[in-house]
């Protein structure tokens, strides 16, 4: 079996303060890449890892970005590109340079998403761009009909708008079930990135097998969240712990049962005031 590539999942680097705890400060994440920088690691993007013929270099990660802030082109891209670092950022398609309208934990700090140009940008710095779908949606509760308009449909509109092919897809709140990853499959993606959810396939692989015989592939990545309340001894845990760290499994579960439990109750609230 192959050895599958740490993947480390950040969402918000900002400075001002913010409720949640799927944020990181820029002091922490300058930190962070210093230590990676200097204990010898590189980055490598997630296409990279999809390569046949890949091989994992001892020491490297992939680094993630959720959600498309604007934040990123003042607190991370530069500290990447002085490390001389790569990373991928998952947009959400229906909101490219629009406000954060779609995230009930950040609901009352209008907070801007990086536009085209700036997702330009980032190409040109060398990092990838995947889909983080159209509206931000819990995918396990749409029906079939609406995942695959979903899913084909953020695609398109990232393929359009920057003129690459969109090979990834990382989950909103890190969900999905195998009918998500059907969809995605049929949406024409190569790659899911989940966040405190693994599915239980072969070589991290989602095969399916057409009526003709042609398989088709589906990898998924299970990546490991940063947030607020990581220490640098604790980061360093997250990116040396081995892939079946019982630990770091349980660690990532809490989280994400906690960050979704933030949006349903907000979400229930709004319902409820409306
Ligand atoms: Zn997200």
């Amino acid at each position: 079996m192959k050895t599958p590539p740490v993947v480390l999942s950040y969402h918000l680097i900002d400075r001002r303060f913010d409720f949640g705890i799927t944020w990181v400060t820029p002091r922490q994440f300058e930190r962070q890449m210093a230590w990676l920088a200097e204990a010898g690691y590189r980055t490598l993007s997630l296409s990279a890892c999809l390569q046949p013929e890949f091989q994992l270099p001892p020491k490297a990660v992939v680094i993630t970005f959720d959600d498309g802030y604007r934040a990123l082109m003042k607190h991370v891209l530069p500290v990447l590109q002085r490390f001389g670092f790569v990373a991928t950022v998952f947009p959400v398609a229906g909101f490219v340079g629009e406000q954060n309208r779609w995230d009930y934990n950040l609901f009352w700090r209008r907070m801007w998403h990086l536009d085209w140009n700036e997702l330009r940008e980032l190409l040109a710095a060398g990092w990838e761009v995947g889909s983080h779908s159209m509206r931000h949606a819990y995918l396990p509760a749409l029906s079939r009909e609406e995942l695959l308009d979903d899913l084909a449909r953020s695609r398109e509109v990232f393929e359009q708008g920057l003129q690459i092919p969109i090979r990834h897809l990382s989950l909103p709140f890190g969900r999905g079930n195998v009918r998500v990853l059907e969809c995605a499959l049929q949406a024409g993606y190569e790659s899911v990135a989940t966040l405190g959810q693994e599915f239980d396939f072969e070589n991290q692989t989602y095969v399916e097998v057409d009526t003709d015989g042609k398989h088709r592939e589906l990898r998924l990545f299970f990546r490991r969240g940063i947030y607020l309340h990581d220490t640098l001894r604790g980061f360093r845990r997250h990116v040396e712990a081995p892939k079946d760290s019982r630990h770091e499994r349980l660690r990532q579960r809490a989280i994400s049962v906690f960050s979704y439990g933030t949006v349903m109750v907000k979400a229930l609230r709004k319902r409820g005031s409306s």
